[in-house]
């Protein structure tokens, strides 16, 4: 058995040399340096302070050493491991404060940028006027009365007291549906008006009845500036008993003063319906110049043309013939109706000059009205 190595120089082992540990730790030092951003540092740790790393292979060699020779060795090692560790938590550092400037430059928000560039959707002002029209009579007790915008004949003309061959039918320029077979009748058509949702009310309910019908009506109209082949209307039907003239024109008068102010006021004129007798168109005062642009030639009216007053629709009391087709007795009962262009009071409340505006849905017609939702 031989004697402990005595002389065994820690120098004669390769990575233990001083120069060879010097390069060891300028090489960490210098791949520390270089090292560009917080991934490549930690390659850089992994290869130079890692189990494989030159220093922790020449850390392991120290245990080999005899004892005089191990301080020698460890403390070689050490300040050199020392000294890596130290670099990289410095460059470490480093490098995460860079990435912070990077990240507060990269990521900065403009609070000074509008944050709602996307507008609010909102609804077409033939709705949110027609829904306030509705609202004044929902308020006075009626009850918003809806039918099938495809109607039987039926309804839209025969009991409405429109024999079949009333010149009416024509004038109306109906859109009829075409029957299964090629020149058959199919007895069906696009509603010309609300008033079949009058018929249906009163072969539904049993009087008093007070119905405000709203909807979509049609007629075989080209669109242009003032005519559209899909328009809307708003008809009224009272039924009860004693009903009058009066009732019409105090319930006209109190709509005008709802929808156009105080001091509003309307007017009846002989007119002609098939489904009331005695038959009115109605006017409404002009509610710009109240009725002094008339005869001043000084302070014309565009929205009356200085008439003073403005054609809003036409109204009567409800043909008895109607009333008996519906099933109501006219002995009994009495009643009232009128029915009026939505598209035609938004043109002139609103001075739209060009009715296409309103059917061809662009959002900058729409968006003077408000964005109401
Ligand atoms: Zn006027």
């Amino acid at each position: 058995m031989s004697a402990p190595n005595k002389s065994y120089d820690p120098v004669e082992v390769e990575a233990l040399k001083p120069e060879e540990i010097a390069r060891m730790r300028d090489e960490a030092l210098d791949a520390i340096a270089a090292a560009g951003d917080l991934e490549a540092l930690r390659e850089v740790k992994v290869a130079h302070t890692g189990d494989r790393s030159p220093l922790a292979l020449a850390n392991r060699e120290i245990g080999a050493l005899p004892p005089h020779a191990k301080a020698d060795a460890g403390k070689r090692v050490g300040q050199a491991r020392g000294q890596v560790t130290q670099a990289l938590k410095a460059r470490q550092t480093e490098l995460e404060a860079e990435r912070d400037a990077r990240v507060l430059v990269e990521e900065a928000v403009d609070v000074t940028l509008p944050y709602d560039r996307t507008p609010a959707g909102a609804r077409h002002p033939i709705t949110t006027l027609s829904e306030r029209i509705e609202d004044v009579f929902v308020a006075m007790g009626y009850e918003v009365a809806e039918g099938p915008e495809v109607e039987a004949e039926w309804f839209n003309f025969d009991a409405l007291n429109f024999p079949p061959d009333h010149p009416a039918r024509e004038m109306q320029d109906t859109f009829f549906v075409r029957g299964a077979n090629e020149g058959e009748p199919s007895g069906v058509v696009l509603r010309t008006h609300t008033s079949p949702v009058q018929i249906r009310s009163m072969i539904e309910r049993t009087p008093p009845i007070y119905v405000i019908c709203p909807g979509r009506t049609f007629r075989t109209d080209e669109l242009d500036a003032t005519h559209t082949p899909v328009f809307s209307q708003v008809e009224l039907l009272a039924i009860d008993e004693g009903l009058t003239m009066a009732d019409l024109k105090g319930t006209l008068d109190h709509m005008v003063r709802a929808l156009f102010g105080e001091g509003m006021t309307t007017r009846l004129r002989p007119n002609f319906f098939p489904f009331t007798e005695p038959s009115a168109e109605m006017d409404m005062r002009c509610y710009v110049c109240r009725g002094e642009s008339v005869g001043n030639p000084d302070r014309p009216c565009r929205t009356c043309s200085s008439e003073g007053w403005i054609e809003l629709g036409g109204c009567g009391m409800v043909n008895p013939r109607v009333l008996i087709a519906c099933g109501v007795d006219p002995e009994k009962y009495s009643g009232f109706a009128f029915g009026f262009g939505i598209e035609r009071m938004l043109m002139f409340r609103h001075n739209v000059e060009d009715m296409r505006d309103m059917v061809e849905g662009d959002v900058r017609f729409t968006r003077p009205f408000g964005m109401e939702i």
